[in-house]
């Protein structure tokens, strides 16, 4: 007799078991409400929401028509101020009618997902992954090929990756700047990678797309350039979020953006459409399509990220642990100690400190830091760092 969920259903918790454990049974999960804890955990604001985010809603909650709050799509202003924006960051003629507004990127990736796999299509993704990847292919039909970072530097393996991709390849997801390792891929990778892709189409005659995850593109330290993959391969997809740059991840707005010479368009634009409506109606809500046009221009202050960033790294490699410096994101990788990452992750919550192991994102020996909260939870943090390390080296690898 079968039971009251599906079999897929389970796949999906089974390939994020490992996280849900850390968010639901975990120590953490216990304690996250504590007043006083250092909690660089997940990608959640620690302060007061930006002023300008708050007036951006204020200015445009009235309503000004008796259509203000009726269903929303993607909205001709919306899409406006999209395209004109990415044509200006990314110097590539977006055109309105490409850009589909979503419930932040975890629906932009749904949908392109439901738009190009078909059920036992591939789709490589690259470890160590944002969580998510795994489930959000198998949820659309497809199957989930782990390709590894190379190690130490987490750069792309191309070779890995070549050989990866067969008839059943249908696309590969890129994340840059990347969660969890902070890495943005240079230019001569993504050209070198897009001809591969380029080449590996036209031998199996089926086009390999490219599914570039760009959520964290406006957080880019040492004043960098930032390479999207789009810019190298006319075969992708562009996915973003405001949720990260804003740091108001429960305000679900972001998109997707075809480059103009995505080939077959116009159909690509029917299903994406379809997809959106019947992927639970994949939409932003009508307030937040109306404020687009400011909360677009709303920038937060990337320098205080970067000292953050630069006082957390240099502190902690004062303290001995090994820091891979990240390019971008709000994220920093940090070897454990100990290989058991999970043993100390709970030595540093004795410490009340809490930070992900780094094996729930398939990079044991490791764990993440988000560096979301201010500097005060840093500074407060640091002694507990230093003496959760002396512990650990104290103790050995007994504990592991
Ligand atoms: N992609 C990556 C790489 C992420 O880290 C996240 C959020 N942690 C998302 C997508 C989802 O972003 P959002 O919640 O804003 O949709």
């Amino acid at each position: 007799m079968s039971g009251p969920v599906s079999v897929r259903s389970f796949r999906l918790l089974d390939s994020m078991s490992s996280i849900l454990h850390f968010l639901n049974d975990s120590t953490w999960s216990r304690r996250r409400e504590e007043s006083g804890i250092c909690d660089f955990t997940i990608g959640n604001p620690h302060e007061m929401p930006p002023r300008e985010l708050v007036d951006a809603y204020s200015r445009w909650i009235e309503p000004r028509n008796k259509h203000w709050y009726a269903y929303k799509m993607n909205e001709t202003g919306s899409r406006e101020v999209v395209a004109g924006s990415l044509q200006q960051w990314r110097n590539i003629p977006f055109e309105a009618e490409d850009i589909f507004l979503t419930n932040g990127a975890i629906a932009a990736l749904a949908v392109v997902l439901g738009t190009i796999v078909d059920p036992g299509d591939e789709v490589i993704f690259i470890s160590p992954p944002w969580f998510q990847y795994e489930g959000m292919i198998l949820n659309a039909g497809g199957v989930p090929v782990r390709i590894r970072a190379q190690a130490g530097t987490f750069d792309l393996d191309l070779r890995a990756i070549d050989e990866a991709i067969g008839p059943k390849t249908r696309a590969v997801i890129i994340n840059s700047p990347q969660n969890p390792t902070g890495r943005i891929y240079p230019s001569e990778v993504l050209r070198d990678l897009a001809e591969m892709l380029g080449s590996k189409s036209r031998k199996s005659d089926r086009t390999v797309y490219l599914i570039s995850d760009e959520a964290y593109s406006r957080i880019v330290f040492d004043g960098k350039p930032y390479p999207s993959p789009v810019s190298f391969y006319p075969e992708s997809f562009l996915i973003y979020t405001y949720g990260k740059v804003l740091l108001a991840p429960g305000e679900r707005i972001g998109f997707i953006a075809l480059p103009p010479q995505m080939p077959e368009r116009a159909l690509i634009r029917k299903s994406l459409l379809g997809l959106q409506m019947m992927n639970g109606w994949s939409f932003p809500n009508a307030l937040l399509q109306h404020a687009l046009g400011d909360l677009d221009g709303i920038r937060i202050d990337i320098d205080h990220f970067q000292r953050k960033r630069d006082r957390l790294c240099a502190a902690l490699t004062a303290i001995g642990y090994e820091v891979l410096l990240p390019e971008g994101t709000f994220y920093m990788l940090v070897r454990s100690p100990w290989q058991n990452d999970e043993a100390f992750i709970e030595l540093l919550a004795r410490h009340d400190i809490f930070c992900i192991p780094g094996s729930t994102m398939d990079v044991p020996g490791h764990f993440r830091i988000c560096f979301t909260p201010g500097y005060e939870t840093i500074e407060n943090a640091l002694p507990g760092f230093d003496l959760a390390f002396r512990q650990a080296v104290e103790m050995g690898e007994a504990q592991s």
